[in-house]
């Protein structure tokens, strides 16, 4: 190995999930890295330009989820373009017909998440891919990680596992699940139809032109007799990518064979997503499994509220048990590969929900840290007492 650093918290992968918990865990005191693989922050959400940081609150006018989930869906527009809905701007309770979320440009808040990542003081590790784990029997010590210095290991005293994709937890033996995904591309386009609304309504945000093709969350708008992809493995995610834009191509050609050749000065991909758009790939196998029966439960371990996007007055409460893997110590996980199935994974997925189980992963990091301890061997009241002093609800009876 070329070189050794040390921390007291590693986070692995720099989307949403992960940005929260490098943020949580250095402004606990602890001495953090974040280690990502490509040159932005954000992951789905920015680099795999998920435009939309779907809503905080419940649909019927009660914010749920709060702390850095509601700081990040703020940051995401600072430098524009778009505005917190009305009646939404100071959070907590809102008109009931609209939603508390926000559509943003991908750009835009990857650099606030730079601003906020270098205030925090976290150490910033990009070009960087996690390529092991390193072990001692069960506890995992570290990452070993390959970039421009050659391969290396990066140590801690306790990891979060954030890369989407369960890496960490996976390559150190923890049992994980895996499901496959329907094609589908997001992309910007520019078009003078969009430049002419920015002009009549002095407004560039209408440059702003999103699109969307392919299968949603149920697959509705795949291809017919579509194949289903799965996100760890390497030539399927490389498949995945090419038939994926093969939709957007597909599209353009129809265009232009029924509004001519010039339609393309007119209308063309500005940009397109460089990381794959993989809703569901593989997430660790819990110590426990929030299941489609989830809600409406009390559940004893809540470390915070999630609303269902897709429903109105349909909210989850979060445990913290979901967020840790079986078999290996000193590891916590966060987003997209936490413990959830079917529905349940639905609702945990996205962007709002990342950030809150990426901000409980950062603190229980830094409390085990702390207390010289494993996150599984944490009081879970100790986490809730901690995350109720920054304002954050764990029961649906406390909003
Ligand atoms: C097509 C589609 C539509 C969606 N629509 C919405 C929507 O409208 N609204 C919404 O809120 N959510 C939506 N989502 C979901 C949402 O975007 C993501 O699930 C959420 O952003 C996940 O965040 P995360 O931090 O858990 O994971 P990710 O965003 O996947 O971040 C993981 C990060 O880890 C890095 N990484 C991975 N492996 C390694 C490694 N080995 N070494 C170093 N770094 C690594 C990646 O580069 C990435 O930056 C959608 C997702 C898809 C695919």
């Amino acid at each position: 190995m070329k070189y050794k650093k040390d921390y007291d918290v590693v986070v692995a992968g720099g989307g949403i999930a992960g940005v929260a918990a490098a943020i949580e865990a250095s402004r606990n005191g602890m001495k953090t890295a974040l280690v990502e693989k490509t040159v932005f922050t954000g992951g789905l959400a920015t680099t795999g330009l998920i435009y939309v940081y779907l809503p905080l609150c419940d649909g019927c006018g009660t914010q749920v989820t709060f702390g850095l989930s509601e700081e990040l869906l703020r940051a995401s527009i600072i430098y524009g373009p778009g505005d917190i809905p009305k009646g939404w701007e100071n959070g907590v309770k809102g008109p009931a017909g609209t939603r508390f979320l926000v559509r943003f440009s991908p750009a835009s808040f990857i650099i606030a998440l730079d601003e906020i990542l270098v205030n925090a003081g976290i150490d910033v590790w990009f070009d960087t891919l996690v390529v092991g784990t390193v072990m001692k029997g069960q506890q995992i010590t570290g990452i070993e990680v390959e970039n421009k210095s050659g391969r290396g290991i990066i140590s801690a005293k306790c990891l979060v596992d954030a890369t989407g994709d369960a890496d960490l937890a996976f390559q150190a033996g923890a049992p994980c699940v895996e499901t496959d995904n329907w094609l589908s591309t997001w992309a910007i386009m520019a078009s003078s139809e969009a430049a002419k609304k920015a002009v009549k309504n002095g407004n560039a945000k209408d440059l702003l032109s999103f699109f969307i093709i392919g299968g949603d969350n149920v697959g509705r708008g795949a291809p017919e007799a579509g194949k289903k992809y799965l996100g760890t493995d390497s030539k399927n995610v490389s498949e995945f990518i090419l038939k994926s834009r093969e939709l957007l191509t597909n599209d353009l050609k129809k265009l232009y064979a029924k509004e001519g050749k010039e339609k393309r000065n007119d209308y063309y991909p500005l940009t397109l997503a460089s990381m794959p758009q993989l809703r569901t790939t593989r997430r660790i196998d819990g110590l426990s499994t929030m299941k489609d029966d989830g809600h409406p439960k009390k559940i004893s371990d809540s470390v915070g509220l999630v609303a269902d996007w897709r429903k109105r007055g349909v909210v989850w409460e979060v445990p913290y048990s979901s967020i840790l893997p079986k078999k290996v110590k000193g590891l916590v996980t966060a987003g997209r590969c936490i413990s959830n199935e079917r529905d349940a994974w639905e609702v945990m997925r996205v962007i709002p929900a990342a950030a809150l189980t990426g901000q409980v992963a950062g603190l229980s990091a830094a409390l085990a840290v702390k207390n010289k301890t494993n996150p599984d061997a944490l009081a879970v009241e100790d986490i809730q007492s901690a995350l109720k002093s920054k304002g954050i609800p764990l029961h649906m009876e406390n909003v």
